[in-house]
């Protein structure tokens, strides 16, 4: 489809949108496309499963929206699932709010953090703009009552930076930072240590409830120079912490970018119960990427909904008044991960086709295609044949991203104009290089980043013996393997992965996550059934079923920590190119001291590969294979 069709469907009702077409071949090789968003899945959704049941305070959360600002733009399951765009949530939330005036309750929005990487629509900005800022003018227009910061607000100074200067002040108190500074001038040019936005804030709802609000992020340690992350177990001894819970409110309302379970929330309840035994606490976290509840207790629950605007978390809890919400019986809540799409939105919040969208939301909608054209972020590399996953399809095989990122798309693209092409080489990445999944169809700019955002350059050592060269793959992943294995007995290896942790890797946690979904539910059987559509199945320790919508679970693979390409058909003794991307570097040179004693390589055997950057490494491949 394109440009005019896009713009022109926007307009119409959705009912019609299905009958829109996609690209006509005159157009197939044009070197754009506009997104198809707006076309709806022609795959039919599935409707939710039963009306939300609101309280007197009810809560619409999100969370690790890292730049899906326009959704999941994809025909393959489970990606219409998460069709919806901000514009469409910015339509759901004034229906709701409308809603919750009718029923005469209170209806809070909160996201918790992670705005930045993701998407073409936050990473893909011209030379000289800076990440996510385009983007984040459509966030400050949803009536968000508290946002808390992530860890990926942190990772480059310059974001930051943009967060202070240009988000938080038009967010006026309600973007929250309560243990991260950011450190800038002030007017006499010394530099200053500050908060990046508020550290709490108190407010009064619609219906006069007094709510006490933090901003917590977990204990982060890969941020940038000139910000601060204090540790959650110093956060809770600080003075303005202290004083900021003394006063009690109807409800205190914990947001963070800290998942709800096995990290620290426990410190800062415990901090909060330690003054009031009885008051409320609403938890809302993230950074996970995962569906999760839990309650600490009868008169607490905490909520994370996933990530990439395919959940939208829902929490109510009936309160009561306030004369009487310190009495101490157990408070009932619930709640529910909603699928991000707009059959989900027009289901909860009694709306037709024709009656859904706001102009507002209609504006939000038209201002993201209008920043995807300026990014061209439809410049189109090919057309995949199929889908190709990270965990979802085994490693190695036809299915698995890595398996062509590694096996086929990197041999052609590093090769290109290389004095090196023909020699023969294996190649070895590491599988977090890949970071989404790709689906079958048009593969653009925005599919590339994605996919595989991230700009590692590609080295090699020379002349090594192809016998030594094999070796090196199985004992990197056999460390890694190790690893895992020494995890219960606490050793050395188990602090690296920790370390790990602290620095933002979330990947392992999600993807831990997608395994356990899939054996706990029998996916095998339930994909084959083929009633169901894919999607989320989700277990967590809160009551009753939390999924909105029923699907059968995801496949789940083992995928191993290093991928490499295949081994050439020559004798052992033959001299290959071990191609290496620099993340790498260190590890694979102690591999590959431990596998032969013939030589001890060091950095100074190093050398450059190609100046192909892996964040290309797909798009060309894609322009020469898939076209
Ligand atoms: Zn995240
Ligand atoms: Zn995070």
């Amino acid at each position: 489809m394109h440009l005019s069709a896009a713009l022109l469907s926007v307009a119409l009702p959705l009912a019609l949108r299905a009958t829109v077409n996609a690209c006509s071949d005159e157009h197939a090789h044009d070197h754009s496309h506009a997104h198809q968003k707006r076309l709806f899945p022609q795959t039919q959704l599935t409707q939710p499963t039963r009306p939300l049941e609101w309280g007197d305070l009810n809560i619409i959360h999100t969370t690790d929206t890292h730049g899906w600002l326009l959704g999941h733009q994809h025909a393959s399951f489970p990606e219409p699932n998460y069709s919806g765009d901000l514009g469409d949530f910015a339509s759901f939330v004034q229906h709701m709010k409308q809603l919750a005036i009718e029923k005469d309750v209170d209806l809070l929005l909160v996201d918790s953090g992670d705005l930045h990487d993701g998407t073409g629509l936050s990473d893909g900005f011209p030379a000289g703009g800076i990440d996510a800022h385009d983007a984040n003018q459509f966030i400050k227009q949803l009536p968000y009552d508290i946002m808390a910061i992530g860890n990926h607000e942190l990772y480059d100074y310059i974001n930051t930076w943009d967060m202070y200067t240009n988000f938080v002040p038009a967010l006026d108190g309600k973007y929250l930072s309560s243990n991260v500074n950011i450190t800038v001038f002030d007017a006499n040019n010394n530099t200053i240590d500050v908060p990046v936005g508020n550290r709490f804030r108190k407010f009064t709802t619609r219906k006069g409830r007094k709510i006490t609000s933090l901003g917590v992020l977990y204990d982060f340690t890969g941020n940038d120079v000139n910000t601060t992350v204090q540790s959650v177990a110093d956060m809770v001894k600080e003075q303005w912490f202290t004083e900021a819970i003394a006063e009690e409110p109807d409800v205190f309302l914990l947001v963070g970018h800290m998942p709800v379970s096995r990290d620290n929330w426990p410190t800062v309840f415990n901090a909060v119960r330690a003054v009031h035994a009885e008051t409320p606490i609403i938890i809302l976290g993230g950074h996970s990427h995962i569906r999760d509840c839990n309650q600490p207790d009868g008169r607490s629950m905490a909520l994370e909904s996933g990530r990439y605007m395919e959940t939208i978390g829902w929490l109510s809890a009936n309160l009561g008044s306030s004369s009487d919400v310190n009495t101490k019986n157990n408070i009932s809540f619930s709640r529910r991960y909603l699928d991000q799409n707009r059959v989900t939105y027009e289901y909860h919040s009694q709306q037709s086709n024709n009656s859904f969208d706001t102009k507002e939301g209609q504006n939000i909608t038209q201002g993201l295609l209008d920043l995807g054209v300026k990014y061209d972020l439809s410049m189109l590399f090919g057309i995949a044949p199929q889908d190709f996953t990270i965990s979802r399809d085994p490693y190695p095989s036809n299915g698995s991203s890595l398996t062509l990122f590694i096996n086929e798309a990197a041999p052609y693209s590093l090769t290109l104009n290389n004095t090196r092409a023909n020699i023969s080489n294996i190649m070895i990445t590491n599988s977090g290089s890949q970071r989404f999944d790709i689906y079958s169809g048009t593969f653009d700019k925005n599919d590339q980043i994605s996919a595989s955002p991230f700009t590692d350059a590609f080295m090699f050592i020379k002349d090594l013996p192809l016998g030594v060269a094999q070796d090196v793959l199985p004992a990197l992943n056999a460390a890694g393997a190790d690893e895992r294995r020494k995890r219960d007995l606490g050793s050395v290896l188990q602090e690296r992965e920790s370390e790990m942790w602290k620095r933002g890797y979330v990947n392992m946690r999600y993807m831990e996550w997608l395994d356990e979904m899939d054996r706990r539910h029998d996916g095998a059987v339930k994909r084959a059934s083929q009633n169901l559509t894919l999607g989320y199945v989700t277990s967590d320790s809160c009551p009753g079923v939390g999924d909105d919508t029923v699907h059968a679970p995801l496949a789940s693979f083992d995928i191993p920590d290093f991928i490499g390409s295949d081994t050439p058909s020559l004798s052992n003794d033959s001299l290959v190119d071990l191609v290496f991307v620099d993340f790498i570097q260190e590890q694979l040179l102690e591999i590959l001291n431990e596998v032969q004693n013939a030589t001890t390589y060091t950095d100074s055997d190093v050398a450059s590969y190609t100046d192909v950057l892996s964040n290309v490494v797909l798009g060309l491949y894609a322009q020469h294979a898939w076209n």
